[in-house]
């Protein structure tokens, strides 16, 4: 017998999207079909009028992490306990977070230190990109083979300072050599970058002028980090890694000018794939003005009504690859803490939102394919960074990671709506249509807006990425 069936529901697969039964034996799929009445199961979930999707997956968050913008206090973000319990309520199954591997540290021992703080901790699944940050030795760029085969192939480097210089503030910025090596390790072993690209020369410039010029306000951010510095690095960066052969999956692609650097590569047969945030395409500079405007803030910044066109069109038909939060969850009064240009609390609070938002922004307002849907909030986050076809899709053998969205829903969100701190930057946000059934491998973790799984939960999931997708732009 069967341990679980969900029936009546509209199925999204890659192969397309039918009433079929998705059957479920201990934490796999083993089924989506034809429904058969006679098929006997320990429940059967009615999925009647509802929409069946492969759980989502956030390529991008950053949990009990130091807020670098006051380095004088010590502070941290909310950590997985308190953030995946918004993920599942929101339809997310997996997120991969960040070990940041500074000078002094080795990559084992960073991602060994990530691994114990979420062990027992997280309501999804999850795993870590390995960050390179600073003048780290050219040596430990060797362990990068070691740190692929343990299942952890993605490296995340910034291009680019993000804020001023600060005694106690880590430099962000890989040089350019470091970044060439890291490629070149990347491109030889099966691993991808991930890739804050920015001009480093504009934005500190743009800080020293502002400085001396005594503007400060936060809401300058974007002629700090601007449409030009975006442009620049993200040719510079294509240029590198088509140089060295290595694919790069762009964050938080933010202006149409990212935009379309990523389009001509992918056009050159480049494996080059770009993520946005749903902060990015949903709001804009204006935003900044207005009462809880650093709300919608993260580095580099928001930009303008025509970036987020190019980021919609992106999304909804192709050149965007995956929907992503950037998540860095604090309280209301943290994240609206700083409010002139060198101190604006970065990262947004999210992840819970994202399903929800693409759903309603892109499915409802702007007529994205239920297969698309699917791939920009799950399926492409899978295969870029390695985890398909474990995860990010509904298919025999892959986990059972399955979110029901109920289209009928029409809702103006309010703070109640979300489970993670005292703020969403959503509130107030109209949306039709919302998860509301979240079940990770096998197991319910959210049904009628009751949380019945726990932290001990989620697990670390190995990854490894499909020569393919290192090969040229497959998603
Ligand atoms: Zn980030």
């Amino acid at each position: 017998m069967l341990d679980l069936v969900i029936r009546g529901g509209e199925v999204v697969t890659p192969q397309g999207v039918g009433k079929w039964d998705v059957a479920v034996q201990g934490e796999r799929i083993v089924s989506v079909g034809l429904p058969d009445e006679r098929v006997e199961a320990g429940r059967i979930i009615d999925a009647t009028g509802k929409v069946v999707v492969p759980g989502g997956i956030e390529p991008h968050t950053h949990l009990a992490h130091f807020v670098s913008m006051h380095p004088e206090e010590n502070l941290h973000t909310l950590g997985p306990e308190e953030d995946t319990r918004g993920m599942v309520f929101g339809g997310t199954t997996t997120h991969v977070d960040f070990c940041f591997v500074r000078p002094g540290l080795d990559i084992a021992a960073a991602i060994e230190s990530r691994a114990a703080r979420w062990k027992g901790n997280s309501y999804a699944d999850y795993s870590f990109h390995v960050a390179l940050q600073g003048q780290l030795p050219i040596k430990l760029f060797d362990q990068m083979p070691d740190a692929i085969a343990a299942g952890f192939p993605s490296f995340k480097v910034f291009t680019v300072d993000v804020l001023p210089p600060h005694p106690k503030r880590h430099p962000y910025r890989l040089d350019f050599g470091r970044i060439k090596l890291a490629m070149e390790q990347v491109a030889k072993h099966g691993g991808i970058m991930a890739v804050h690209a920015e001009d480093h020369d504009l934005v500190q410039f743009m800080y020293e002028k502002f400085r001396e010029e005594k503007q400060t306000d936060g809401w300058l951010l974007p002629d700090v980090h601007s449409k030009l510095s975006e442009l620049l690095a993200f040719h510079r960066t294509i240029q590198l890694a088509a140089h060295t052969g290595a694919g790069v999956y762009f964050v938080h692609t933010s202006a149409r000018e990212g935009v379309e650097a990523v389009a001509a590569a992918r056009a050159r047969g480049l494996p080059i794939y770009a993520e946005t945030l749903h902060h990015y395409a949903c709001f804009n500079a204006e935003d900044y003005r207005t009462p809880r405007g650093f709300c919608y803030h993260t580095y580099p910044s928001l930009k303008f009504p025509d970036d987020q066109a190019a980021l919609w069109d992106g999304i909804v038909r192709d050149g965007i690859s995956t929907m992503a939060t950037d998540e860095f969850p604090t309280t209301l009064e943290l994240k609206l803490r700083g409010q002139d240009l060198e101190n604006v609390t970065g990262g947004n609070l999210g992840a819970e939102a994202r399903v929800g938002i693409t759903w309603s922004e892109g499915v409802v307002k702007r007529g994205m394919s239920l297969p698309r849907f699917a791939e920009v909030t799950s399926t492409n986050a899978a295969r870029i960074l390695g985890l398909y076809p474990k995860k990010g899709v509904l298919a025999p053998g892959s986990d059972a990671d399955i979110v029901l969205i109920d289209p009928a829903i029409a809702k103006t969100l309010r703070r109640e709506d979300f489970h993670v701190s005292d703020y969403s930057p959503w509130e107030g946000w109209t949306v039709r249509g919302w998860p509301v059934t979240t079940i990770l491998r096998g197991k319910v973790m959210v049904e009628n807006g009751r949380l019945l799984g726990a932290t001990s939960d989620g697990k670390l999931v190995a990854r490894k990425i499909s020569p393919e997708v290192l090969r040229r732009p497959s998603c």
